[in-house]
């Protein structure tokens, strides 16, 4: 069972198992099996898709907590402001001055992660490691987002040791974030690990991982 994997991982890194939460990655899934992990003690559920999100989020109880771990288009944060506890994938200025403009309007803090793209993948969102700490103190000053941490999905590789430098290094960004020291900024959280990897993940300081396939069985269509 993946909750007893996380655990095992945890402590065979010294961690406190606790330090670790679970995402389960519910994109595609329907409302019905979020229901069944709800009911198995499951708190958190990640979404990529907002229109899939806030049509389970009206078939489900009031009080799951949804983070949104996809790309999001600045047009569409109105719809999921105030819904989701966490967002993963701020990359940008543009779209955090938006989360914070729809936040702010429901006189509410939105906690997000950073997330980088290590590889400099063309196919996936992040901002580039160069351009992190210039990003994070822009965000910094705005009034209705907190910055917990930061976020990175690594290259897709068979081997889940292949995705350890990539995990190992969001760690060192989050040192480096941290040392810089810009009030309101916390680097708490890395959001790192996913169903192959998310062992690999924890042995490296994951504190979110997120996990898919591993919960829910495989999906229909390719990773991206
Ligand atoms: C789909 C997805 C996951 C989960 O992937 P699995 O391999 O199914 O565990 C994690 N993170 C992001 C950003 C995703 O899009």
């Amino acid at each position: 069972m993946i909750r007893q994997r996380i655990a095992d991982a945890a402590l065979r890194a010294g961690r406190d198992p606790a330090a670790v939460r679970l995402v389960a990655v519910s994109k595609t899934k329907p409302a019905a099996a979020i229901a069944e992990a709800l009911d198995c003690g499951q708190l958190i559920f990640g979404e990529n898709y907002v229109q899939e999100l806030v049509a389970k989020a009206a078939e489900l109880p009031a009080g799951v907590c949804w983070h949104f771990i996809g790309n999001l288009q600045g047009n569409k944060v109105r719809q999921i402001a105030g819904l989701v506890d966490m967002i993963h994938s701020v990359d940008r200025i543009s779209l955090a001055r938006e989360i914070d403009r729809q936040w702010g309007a429901l006189g509410k803090t939105c906690d997000i992660l950073i997330e980088v793209n290590l590889a400099s993948e063309a196919t996936k969102g992040g901002t580039s490691r160069q351009a992190l700490l210039d990003l994070v103190t822009e965000v910094a000053g705005l009034p209705h987002l907190r910055i917990k941490g930061l976020m990175t999905m690594p290259p897709f590789f068979d081997d889940p040791e292949a995705a350890r430098p990539y995990f190992r290094a969001l760690k060192g960004l989050a040192g480096e974030v941290e040392a810089a020291g810009i009030a309101g900024v916390e680097m708490g959280e890395l959001s790192m690990g996913m169903s192959g990897d998310f062992e690999v993940a924890i042995a490296e300081g994951a504190t979110l991982v997120r996990v898919g396939s591993a919960l829910f069985g495989e999906r229909e269509y390719q990773r991206r």
